[in-house]
């Protein structure tokens, strides 16, 4: 509520969504990660009640940050405050190369809402030595420093040193390793004092079987030990996070009053319910609204929905995004939307895990207007929701390819030397160049729109059967899916592809990147973690595996550098519909140990000599491997009445500058909480 004067902002730039051409994307880049900056196409011709409605959503979008901070790790903030403390209080020396190792380091926490790496899980290493970081802080404003009365600044380098710079302490963000207590080793902040086994054994107690619209259990809270009791803080107002929360809940009343339709209305008022009671059957009433309204031109998510970041799958972080339609592109998606049901009846996977009908597979391009929570600076690509099976299978569920990041992405990608170096040969480079958007976006939006809403789980499976691995079987499955449609001549008559061609440039692009350069984004001697890499990693090794005999896929050597080729491009479709089927039979009837097998055998590890061999190509190109945004700024106009009467859009290239107002306008949890 305090946030109305915005315009203070600082950006050289004019809105210049009309100068498409000389657009900049590229805003900075630091070791691995670079940010690039998104368009909102079109935001001018929306009316003024979609551009009020588009701002509200996107203040609410913003003013959960804190809660994805903390809940990454429980110093986060603590750590944050005080790195925006320095940055902007610091009175020493500015241009030494201590003090631009800081700056790498207080950028790359940013990129990473917190201290782990957003995509490795490792914690991030300092370019700098402890002693510097100790003058750092005694040179900054002791006042703006995060501590509590009657501790000084030396109190809170004592803290936070150890967490910042010793390698042992709290070295994962997520522990998936087989084997391990994976609460106890993570560092992520879903429990605290307690055991894996304790907190498995506290949710088995509460789960009921028999009932066939479940509600997500776990999914927005934190479970703690007190006084030998176990119990959960659940995430509403007045409760865990309930600042923030209470900021989301106010900008949401106010999109509420502007938004368009009685249907959005309804949907918003569920939302701000969940959000003042923390009732997960709330939630699932709202994504049912949510899931049913695909005719709005402007939407949004804003929850605790993924929950790839909690070791055990159940614990979701606080995520947000608003979007408007691209109406042009979502023709194309309207047009697989309408043949899911042939997708479904024509999927090599087994007759009895096919969904009869195959219900409410919305599908649109939209742009995004704001990013916010897990989804910022780095961004997905597509969005596929509700997640909660139960509703998938009842209601269906929504899914957007974000056509303004993708198009940020490609843009800025092209001809920085990547495909030259990994490609086969010239005629494959050709071919990528000549379909890598069409076949890149199809392939999305098969993946989103029938992918994940393809097949059906057997009577009585747990949904929840195959736990870690249960998101890298899912990415495998849509992928899977996306695959084996892509090639068929079915595609061709939609209109959807050009010609067969398309689909070979993106088998090319598929296989060269699980078999070979993904493994840039590991560090040497690190197994993979994260689940989309797992289930590439899973699909190419196994295909090229299956396919030996008949040299379907070739890895050879030239000059010292590895590469691949496809040799048949029928056969390796046949072998993407065989692991299909497979996958889908694992997912239907819960079989874990079949799913761990396949992840952990073909998913998670890294022949450290290729490694090494494609860690020194890549480095030669001197790219980064991780891409996050930053939003625009969206100011609101207002006449002499204090009356809204246009939103306009400024594009930023200060990136630590947009941290640093983020810090300062959207920090409603307190940073000290965490200092004993
Ligand atoms: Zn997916």
């Amino acid at each position: 509520m305090m946030l109305l004067n915005l315009i203070s902002c600082k950006s050289n730039e004019q809105p210049s969504a009309t100068a498409r051409d000389d657009f900049r994307y590229f805003v900075d880049q630091f070791e691995d990660m670079r940010v690039l900056r998104y368009r909102l196409p079109g935001f001018e011709s929306l009316s003024l009640q979609q551009k009020k409605y588009i701002y509200y959503l996107s203040q609410a979008a913003l003013a959960g940050r804190d809660i994805l901070w903390d809940q990454n790790f429980r110093y986060n903030l603590t750590i944050r405050k005080t790195i925006e403390t320095i940055i902007e209080t610091y009175t020493g020396d500015k241009e030494s190369p201590d003090y631009k190792a800081f700056l790498v380091y207080a950028r790359r926490v940013f990129f990473a809402n917190g201290i782990h790496h957003h995509y490795s899980s490792d914690k991030l290493k300092p370019g700098f030595k402890p002693e510097y970081f100790a003058t750092l802080v005694r040179g900054s404003s002791p006042d703006r420093l995060p501590v509590k009365p009657g501790q000084s600044a030396d109190d809170l380098i004592s803290v936070l040193s150890p967490l910042i710079f010793d390698e042992k302490l709290f070295p994962r963000k997520v522990e998936q390793g087989a084997g391990r207590d994976m609460v106890a080793e993570s560092a992520t902040n879903f429990y605290e004092g307690v055991t894996q086994k304790e907190v498995e054994a506290f949710y088995a107690a509460k789960a009921d079987s028999s009932d066939s619209r479940p509600v997500s259990a776990g999914l927005n809270s934190k479970v703690v030990k007190i006084n030998g009791t176990i119990t959960e803080e659940v995430y509403k107002s007045g409760g865990k996070y309930g600042a923030a929360i209470d900021s989301i809940i106010c900008w949401l009343d106010k999109a509420s009053a502007v938004a368009e339709t009685e249907i959005q209305k309804r949907e918003l008022q569920i939302l701000i319910d969940y959000y003042r009671t923390g009732d997960l059957k709330k939630w699932d009433e709202y994504n049912v609204a949510w899931a049913q309204n695909s005719e709005s031109m402007v939407d949004y998510i804003n929850g605790f929905i993924e929950n790839y970041e909690d070791p055990l799958g159940m614990k979701a972080t606080w995520e947000a995004i608003v979007d408007y339609t691209d109406l042009e592109a979502s023709r194309r998606t309207k047009t697989i939307t309408a043949n899911a049901q042939w997708f479904e009846d024509n999927s090599p996977i087994m007759p009895k895990y096919k969904k009869e009908k195959v219900t409410g597979v919305a599908a649109k391009v939209i742009n995004i207007a704001m990013l916010g929570g897990d989804c910022y600076p780095p961004s997905p690509l597509g969005i596929n929701l509700p997640n909660a099976d139960w509703i998938r299978k009842e209601i269906g569920s929504k899914s957007v390819t974000l056509a303004n990041i993708t198009n940020a992405y490609d843009i800025a990608s092209q001809g920085n030397g990547f495909l030259e170096e990994f490609a086969a040969d010239a005629a494959e480079v050709e071919r990528i160049k000549k379909y890598e958007s069409i076949a890149d976006a199809l392939h999305t939006d098969l993946h989103e729109c029938v992918g994940h809403a393809s097949g059906k789980l057997a009577e009585g499976t747990d949904p929840n059967a195959l736990k870690n691995y249960a998101s890298a079987l899912e990415e495998a499955r849509a992928d899977l899916f996306a695959l084996y449609f892509m090639m068929d001549k079915k595609m061709i008559e939609l209109g959807l592809l050009p010609d067969g061609q398309a689909a070979e440039a993106l088998y090319d692009s598929y296989l060269r990147n699980g078999l070979l350069t993904q493994i840039v984004r590991i560090r040497p001697g690190k197994n993979i973690e994260e689940a989309h890499m797992r289930n590439r990693s899973l699909i190419a090794h196994w295909v090229y595996e299956k396919g030996k005999p008949d040299n379907v896929i070739e890895l050879f050597n030239r000059d010292g550098k590895t590469y691949v080729k496809i040799h048949d491009y029928s056969k390796l479709r046949i072998l993407f519909g065989e692991l299909l089927e497979e996958i889908q039979r694992i997912k239907s009837e819960g079989d874990f140990e079949a799913g761990k097998n396949l992840v952990e055998n073909y998913g998670v590890k890294v022949d450290p000599k290729l490694h090494t061999e494609i860690l020194e190509r890549y480095a030669k190109l001197k790219l980064a491997p991780y891409t996050g945004f930053v939003n625009p700024y969206l100011f609101p106009v207002y006449d002499s009445n204090g009356t809204i009467t246009d939103v306009v859009v400024e594009y930023t290239d200060d990136y630590l500058g947009q941290m640093l107002y983020y810090g300062k306008n959207y920090s409603f949890l307190n940073p000290q909480e965490s200092l004993k």
